[in-house]
């Protein structure tokens, strides 16, 4: 018997088989959770269908957070289906690759409401919804990277959304805490996936990263899936608002001071 067994979850945000969500897909699967899966456009759902129908999905439904209509006809399907929910995985950003490869200073009004929308507000969104089909015991985790708390080159407006991200986390946590819901973010470390492609020299993000972190190394998706499952399971039932690294370590550290 898994963790997760006779668990229902969905799983918000794979692209492809690199995707962390992904990750948290199988290592899902593995401890005994029934998944729900959604995809962005026709584009995606190539990829995405293939992938949940092998880990016999019993929800693949097209879902694209910038519209409210889309998010409610999502849920609407769910409630359907399920009636009832544990647990979702919030997997999902999107910014402007412009805005991630010129100066911070030159951000956008657009860039700025584009990636906080889809960002940050798309998990309020998606937890307005999840919450009236979750009973107490069930779990929200979001994923978010250390460019909310500290300047990481290239990261810029990414990181003020994950900002906004991990404060909603919070507030998520205390407002849905008297129903027995808990909501977590993961901060992942760089891992590379077609999100991460837009960051600003990620490669050498990847290798300072590696260098920084007292194990030496990177994470994988499927380390982050772990974790996360853990916060998804019962497990961790005495745990909520909490920002949970899974980043080697990395963010205890001085950060690659060029010292070796
Ligand atoms: P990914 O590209 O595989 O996943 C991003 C997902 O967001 C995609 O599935 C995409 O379809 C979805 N998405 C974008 N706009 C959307 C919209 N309007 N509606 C619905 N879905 C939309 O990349 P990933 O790296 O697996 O990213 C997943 C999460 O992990 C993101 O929140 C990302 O910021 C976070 N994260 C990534 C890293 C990393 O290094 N890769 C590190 C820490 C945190």
């Amino acid at each position: 018997m898994g963790i997760l067994a006779g668990k229902k979850g969905l799983i918000l945000g794979v692209a492809n088989n690199k995707s962390i969500a992904w990750g948290v897909a199988q290592a899902a699967k593995r401890e005994g959770a029934i998944l729900g899966f959604n995809y962005l456009g026709e584009q995606m759902e190539k990829r995405v269908r293939p992938l949940a129908e092998s880990l016999g999905a019993e929800i693949i439904e097209p879902m694209n957070v910038s519209e409210e209509a889309s998010i409610d006809a999502f849920f609407a399907k769910v409630k359907e289906k399920w009636g009832e929910i544990d647990f979702i995985v919030h997997s999902i950003a999107y910014a402007n690759k412009d805005a991630l490869q010129n100066r911070f200073n030159t951000t956008t009004r657009e860039d700025f409401h584009l990636a906080l929308d889809i960002s940050a507000y798309s998990f309020i969104a998606c937890a307005q919804r999840a919450a009236p089909l979750m009973k107490e015991g069930s779990s929200m985790v979001t994923m978010t990277y250390l460019g909310a708390e500290r300047a990481v080159p290239g990261y810029n407006v990414m990181g003020v959304a994950k900002a906004a991200l991990e404060a909603s986390t919070r507030y998520l946590a205390q407002d849905l805490g008297p129903d027995g819901i808990r909501v977590n973010s993961v901060s992942a470390g760089p891992i590379r996936t077609l999100a991460a492609s837009a960051v600003g020299d990620f490669r050498k993000l990847m290798e300072k990263s590696a260098r920084g972190a007292m194990l030496k190394r990177n994470v994988s998706q499927d380390e982050v899936g772990n974790t996360t499952v853990y916060l998804l399971s019962d497990l961790s039932s005495g745990v909520t608002g909490e920002l949970h690294y899974v980043d080697a370590g990395f963010h205890i550290g001085a950060g690659d001071t060029g010292a070796e």
